[in-house]
């Protein structure tokens, strides 16, 4: 609407004159908006990402193919490589240098992750004496001497890498495998669990440039997608699992091996590969040196395990061939391994997303529970339902961080929480009335007890180790069932996270992506919801005040209830009045009560008299405080 007037000129300058002089003499104190209401600040939407949450228009991310060749030495217990990244800049920039990591060296003496986690923690370096020896760095067949810091490598580029140029980047290395690798890799007598082995490149995006943080330990990680070309040697009489497709199972398999994978892809039990009778004793080749051949598409890393006592099964369901491999020694969960596998990558691909790949492996070993593409290590010393837990927990990554790239290393509810949330599908459904959800609750609430708690948004290696499991795990999970139960209902929810992970899968988002995006499509304003939750340790108390009544007609009364939000986190309210007919009527309220204020006056007209009000009568809630949950008539009389 265009605003016009009919005042000359001069006549409507003395009218403004006097209209401000008035303003200025009865104007209030300047005051910001400082209602839970208020727009929560995000980054400025543009080209690369949009203001609904979507990638933008001109979205791009960097491409990083790898062709690695890779010996394991049992005898020295070390892995020597080469290794070739063709290394794609798809950004609007021209690249002088790139930066990659190099995890291994969070085992050298001194490194920065030594200096933060106690050695003999669950990240702890253990005081062994590791660190990955760069022998060889080409870039486009040029020699060039690379800048390491701590577990972070930067190659200068003979010549720069403009917009939609590729280069390859070349490296021999080599490295001792250590005993305990952070609880992400192993081993443990003739047992091999290997990951975070080899350089890997950095991410450069459009947020923060080169995401170079240095692991050290607690934090994940944050990689970028291509296609993988591995060839691991081994002594021979070692199976091998990994991320990836088996390339050449006749030079590695017997016949027999060969048609029970076929078997098993085609069955819907378990068939063993080797079976218990069969360990140790089952490999082709007796001497010397076999080497497997492994590729993988549209994945950002790659990790295998070797052992040459590994039992195997495998099966087959939607189009997935699950497997599982275990030593003797593996508790007899075990025997369900490769069931558990497939009863998770069914239930995440049916609920969420298709899961994109061939086949998904479930290692069992001393690392208690650690996610690759298309391959995780689980525990082998647990009872059936932790097992299962552990076991589908970490397929859960297939979906996030695997499908869903985002930066494990800042945010670790992107990953861990988001794959807590929908774990509780598969848990529930496999051990129907364990009601996971509800444990979320409790442990968010025994944390909040003891001081624990730290907003999501702190990066993981500042989250406090014991805090760990709530904040980067549990309350995350707790925060988006109440999204989905209490503020949105599932199927608004469930649409809204789907369309998250379709848009950004094999893609980086980042928490604007999912705020926006949860917005867009729900039709929601959320923003009250994710500043409380995300940004702050706020705890609920939803309370109600007191109740005043007045007699009507017909033996009615009219209730005004005194309803309040004790602290900042306010969320909708249900409440349950009971009369003193002992009828029974529940009523929910939308957060919208709030906008006035902390508090809300309900009123509403009852038979009878009414003798009890109850805020959040089904303990749904993490209501930190439910002596003021309840109000009685009896209690209020004088
Ligand atoms: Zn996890």
């Amino acid at each position: 609407m265009l605003f016009t007037n009919r005042i000359a000129p001069l006549a409507a300058a003395i009218a403004l004159l006097a209209a401000s002089a008035a303003a200025a003499q009865n104007a209030p104190q300047p005051r910001s908006d400082s209602s839970v209401f208020r727009p929560l600040q995000l980054p400025t939407p543009n080209e690369f990402r949009s203001a609904s949450g979507k990638p933008g228009p001109r979205y791009w991310q960097q491409r990083a193919d790898y062709r690695i060749q890779a010996t394991l030495d049992t005898a020295r217990q070390t892995i020597t490589g080469t290794e070739t990244i063709h290394y794609t800049n798809n950004s609007p920039d021209t690249l002088t240098f790139v930066w990659l990591q190099l995890e291994q060296n969070l085992y050298r003496p001194g490194s920065l992750g030594s200096a933060v986690f106690p050695a003999e923690g669950r990240w702890g370096a253990r005081n062994f004496e590791g660190g990955i020896d760069i022998t060889t760095a080409r870039v486009g067949g040029t020699a060039v001497k690379p800048y390491i810091y701590d577990t972070t490598m930067r190659l200068d580029l003979p010549t720069p890498l403009a917009p939609g140029q590729s280069t390859d980047l070349e490296f021999a290395w080599s490295f001792r495998v250590p005993e305990h690798g952070s609880d992400r890799m192993a081993r443990e007598g003739k047992l091999y669990e290997i990951a975070q082995w080899y350089p890997r490149m950095a991410v450069y995006d459009d947020v923060r440039g080169w995401n170079n943080d240095p692991y050290l330990g607690q934090g994940e990680f944050y990689l970028e997608y291509g296609d993988y070309d591995v060839s691991l040697t081994v002594p021979a009489g070692y199976v091998v699992a990994a991320t990836g497709t088996l390339q050449n199972p006749e030079q590695v398999l017997t016949t027999r091996q060969r048609e029970r994978l076929a078997q098993a892809a085609r069955s819907p039990k378990p068939v063993a590969i080797i079976a218990p009778n069969e360990v140790g004793k089952a490999m082709p080749k007796t001497a010397g040196t076999q080497t497997w051949h492994f590729t993988a598409s549209g994945v950002h890393d790659f990790a295998w395990a070797g052992s040459p006592d590994f039992l195997w099964d495998a099966m087959s369901q939607g189009g997935v061939v699950c497997h599982a491999l275990y030593q003797p020694n593996a508790s007899a969960a075990w025997r369900h391994g490769a069931e558990s596998t497939c009863f998770a990558i069914d239930e995440f691909s049916n609920r969420w997303f298709k899961y994109p790949w061939p086949q998904a492996t479930s290692v069992a070993g001393p690392v208690g529970g650690m996610e690759y593409p298309m391959f995780v290590m689980v525990s082998a010393q647990g009872d059936e339902e932790g097992t299962f837990g552990v076991i589908a927990h970490e397929h859960g990554h297939e979906w996030f961080p695997m499908i869903v790239g985002s930066n494990e290393r800042r945010y670790a509810w992107m990953d861990e929480g988001f794959n807590t949330f929908i774990d509780a599908f598969a848990n529930d459904r496999r051990f129907p009335g364990g009601n996971t959800p509800a444990s979320y609750v409790r442990q968010y609430q025994a944390a909040v007890d003891r001081g624990m708690e730290q907003p999501l948004m702190t990066p993981p290696d500042r989250i406090a180790a014991a805090a760990l499991g709530v904040v980067g795990y549990r309350k995350p999970g707790m925060v988006l069932n109440l999204l989905r139960d209490k503020v949105l209902g599932p199927d608004v929810f469930d649409r809204a996270f789907r369309t998250y992970i379709q848009r950004w899968a094999f893609k980086h988002p980042t928490p604007a992506d999912f705020f926006r995006t949860m917005e867009d499509v729900s039709g929601r304003d959320l923003d009250w919801f994710f500043r409380e939750w995300f940004y702050t340790t706020d705890v609920l108390d939803q309370a109600v005040d007191g109740v005043a009544t007045a007699a009507g007609p017909n033996g009615q009364s009219t209730v005004r209830i005194r309803l309040s939000s004790k602290t900042p986190l306010v969320l909708p309210v249900d409440l349950e009045l009971v009369t003193d007919a002992g009828q029974t009527r529940t009523v929910s309220l939308p957060v919208e009560i709030w906008y006035g204020g902390s508090t809300y006056e309900y009123t509403t007209t009852v038979p009878g008299r009414l003798v009890r009000v109850t805020v959040d009568p089904k303990k749904e809630l993490p209501d930190q405080n439910r002596e003021n949950n309840v109000w009685t008539a009896a209690k209020a009389a004088p």
